[in-house]
């Protein structure tokens, strides 16, 4: 017996979930079909076109935002540092840490040429632009080759402004990343963040 067009297009819909193949994906299909109540599914639903419709990002730093920016747009944050991180999952991270308030700078990626990423598919002229409102830029990238390349092609271009640039002390191993430190790790990495240029 093959499922009902209801259900195969659920099963579609699903796969495009990163991680749900075929086999979960008819699993939680057959869920929602058995198990789940009506009004969960309705506000699963809700929550899914609710999420985006209301969400954009920021065009300053590139977090999310629904009406305002929480960070570039709340005033008790520090407006004279930008942590440069590579994603906002990254800057998350950082935020449950609650050791650093300042603003950010979204880069969504890093420079990595064997993925074909290049240095104009990432948000680093929006950050050139930003520069000289602050006093210090922190760059947090991971510690791998992708992470220093593109912590070093930033350093580069920040030579000749008049900002200093520091580089967070990883403290974990070399190619971990953020997602991988504990808040204490990254507490102490943040507070003996190395001087790159004054
Ligand atoms: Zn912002």
């Amino acid at each position: 017996m093959k499922y009902p067009n209801s259900i195969l297009k659920l099963i579609d819909e699903l796969k495009r979930f990163p991680g749900i193949g075929e086999k979960t994906a008819q699993r939680l299909a057959l869920f929602v079909v058995n198990k789940m109540e009506s009004e969960h599914v309705e506000s699963l639903s809700e929550a899914l076109l609710m999420t985006k419709s209301a969400i954009t990002f920021c065009p300053i730093c590139g977090t999310f935002m629904e009406e305002s920016c929480p960070i570039c747009d709340n005033p008790n944050r520090n407006q004279k540092t930008i942590m440069v991180v590579e994603s906002i999952s990254d800057l998350i991270i950082i935020e449950n840490g609650e050791n650093y308030h300042g603003l950010y700078h979204v880069l969504g990626g890093t420079i990595d040429f064997t993925k074909g990423i290049e240095p104009q598919d990432l948000n680093i002229d929006s950050l050139l632009k930003r520069v000289a409102k602050v006093d210090e830029i922190i760059l947090a990238l991971n510690g791998a080759v992708d992470g220093q390349l593109t912590s070093s092609y930033i350093q580069e271009l920040l030579k000749e402004k008049t900002v200093k640039v520091t580089k967070i002390a990883h403290g974990i191993p070399v190619g971990g990343d953020l997602s991988y430190a504990d808040q204490r790790t990254l507490a102490i990495a943040l507070e003996n963040r190395i001087t790159l240029k004054e």
